[in-house]
């Protein structure tokens, strides 16, 4: 039986971080993933290959409704399909062979095959053409991700109702596309399909968008979505859905119960994910799932409840990102070498990647009314920034939250052209527990969206905002 320091199982950004990591503090890594490629759902199937889509779409988005204003005339644009999804697996291929290109850099040996703890230190391996090898490690990392989570009303045939990895590899444009969920995935996946010409309806069961980022974001949003034609139907719980030929009716209803049907050629569900342990045999190892199938973990090592086993990512509790996942893959490597990592998850940004986008860290304005702390607010509209006028990205705000008292930036919430990347220096702002007063008074390169920010600040500070 070959022995390893650490078996790593899954190979998504949690799981092929914490290898490579581990391989740099000097331990024997194998890695186990049962497809035949490295990367997991963030490669494969969600992050990278819907911002391919996304960048694709805006693309052909703009050749339609901005060039002309921009003073390029060309003629009509049209969508290639098969093209556009072509090139997105071109994407995601390239960095498949990337990984792959780093394990091998690394020197950690990988196995293709399903893995299932065969005891706490000996995990099991059934490769794809049923034969099975069963190796060992003395620490044993699970980085097993996540699955859609489906509703037992809702038949998800994968054809006409379909996940978020259907909606990554459409052969056509939806004339139709009924999005249920106008959460991350919908609003991304909507956006796509939404600037490709689709028309898109979300059915919503919250009072808004991205209902779990500070509300005013969500508002902004529908606003810049609505621009793209699309229906919302929030407040909506859906009851039910069903395929005939190429129809798919969707069924909801309102809060006092009124029920409406919408029809469609393509229903996207997009509820959720749910933590995956399917085939894992955790019993094996005397661990256990909880009621939402997370594993639970020690809060600081991420050690499961059995010593020399960890779980980091999507399985266990807390935001379902791929670079939250990274962060866990590297502690956990550091915890197994002895060393004391730390990770602020109030400080870990989330970022929609819409058109404006979205980004946000920190505390949201319903989070701190609710835990009665006394807050500051500036915001500032990107209508007007020199930039963005200069682009035509005009839409969106930033907001910055700051302690009444302190003035220590609590949260940042924007919405407007390249807020994700905008958010990186909040993040850093806030890990040097920075004042608002501190960003603004720092210089902000001219003309830039960045200086949103820095406005925002202003406005938190002392309302004293330049530009509005
Ligand atoms: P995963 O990436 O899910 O990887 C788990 C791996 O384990 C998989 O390869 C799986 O095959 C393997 N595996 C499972 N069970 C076994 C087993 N028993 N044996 C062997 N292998 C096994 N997050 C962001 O931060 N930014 C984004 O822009 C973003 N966009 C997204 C878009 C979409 C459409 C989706 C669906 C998700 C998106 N996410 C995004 C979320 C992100 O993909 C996840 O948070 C991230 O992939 C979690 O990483 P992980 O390593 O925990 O698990
Ligand atoms: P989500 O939690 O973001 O949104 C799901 C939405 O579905 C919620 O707004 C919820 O109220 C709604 N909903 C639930 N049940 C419903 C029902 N019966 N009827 C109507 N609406 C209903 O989940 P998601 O969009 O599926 O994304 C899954 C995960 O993937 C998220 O946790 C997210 O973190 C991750 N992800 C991240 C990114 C990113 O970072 N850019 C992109 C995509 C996905």
């Amino acid at each position: 039986m070959q022995e390893f320091d650490v078996v790593v199982i899954g190979s998504g950004p949690g799981g092929y971080v914490s290898a490579i990591r581990l391989a740099q503090l000097g331990f024997k890594v194998a890695i186990v993933e049962k497809y035949a490629v490295m990367g997991g759902t963030c490669l494969n199937v969600g992050c990278i290959p819907s911002k391919a889509l996304l960048d694709s779409s805006e693309h052909y988005h703009n050749a339609v409704h901005t060039f002309q204003d921009h003073g390029i005339d060309i003629s009509k644009p049209k969508v290639n399909m098969d093209q556009m999804i072509k090139r997105k697996a071109g994407v995601v291929s390239n960095l498949n062979a990337g990984i792959a290109y780093l394990m091998k850099k690394n020197k950690i040996t990988t196995f293709h095959g399903l893995g299932s703890f065969d005891s706490a230190k000996t995990v099991k391996m059934t490769k794809e053409d049923g034969s099975s090898e069963v190796i060992a490690g003395k620490n044993i990392v699970i980085a097993t991700g996540s699955k859609p989570t489906i509703l037992p009303f809702i038949p998800v045939d994968k054809e006409r109702i379909i996940t978020s990895t259907e909606a990554l590899k459409m052969k056509e444009v939806p004339k139709h596309l009924i999005v249920i969920g106008a959460g991350v995935i919908g609003a991304e996946l909507g956006s796509v399909y939404a600037r490709l010409g689709s028309k898109v309806s979300f059915v919503e069961f919250a009072d808004s968008m991205i209902a779990t980022m500070d509300k005013s974001m969500g508002k902004e949003l529908q606003k810049s979505i609505a621009k793209l034609g699309a229906d919302f139907y929030l407040s909506h719980k859906v009851t039910g859905a069903s395929v005939k030929g190429k129809e798919v009716t969707v069924k909801a209803q309102d809060a006092s119960g009124k029920e409406v049907e919408i029809k469609g050629d393509y229903c996207l569900v997009c509820i959720g994910r749910r933590p995956y342990t399917d085939g894992l045999n955790l019993a094996a190892a005397g661990l256990t799932a909880d009621e939402r199938g997370r594993i639970a973990v020690d809060e600081h090592t991420l050690q499961t409840s059995v010593p020399g086993i960890y779980a980091i990512g999507d399985v266990v509790r807390g935001a379902m990102l791929a670079h939250k996942a990274e962060e866990e893959g590297t502690l956990v490597a550091e915890v197994i070498a002895g060393q004391k990592p730390h990770i602020n998850y109030n400080l870990i940004p989330g970022v929609v990647y819409t058109w404006p986008e979205v980004a946000s860290v920190g505390k949201t304005e319903q989070e701190l009314k609710a835990a009665g702390i006394a807050y500051k607010e500036g915001s500032f509209p990107f209508k007007a920034l020199g930039r963005s006028i200069a682009s035509g990205d005009v839409d969106g705000l930033a907001k910055v939250l700051a302690d009444a008292t302190t003035d220590e930036i609590l949260g940042v919430h924007i919405i407007g052209a390249r807020a994700a990347d905008i958010i990186a220096e909040a993040v850093v702002a806030m890990e040097y527990r920075a004042s608002a007063e501190d960003v603004a008074r720092m210089s902000h390169a001219h003309p830039t969206y960045t200086e949103a920010l820095k406005e925002a600040c202003l406005a938190a500070t002392a309302k004293r905002s330049i530009h509005s």
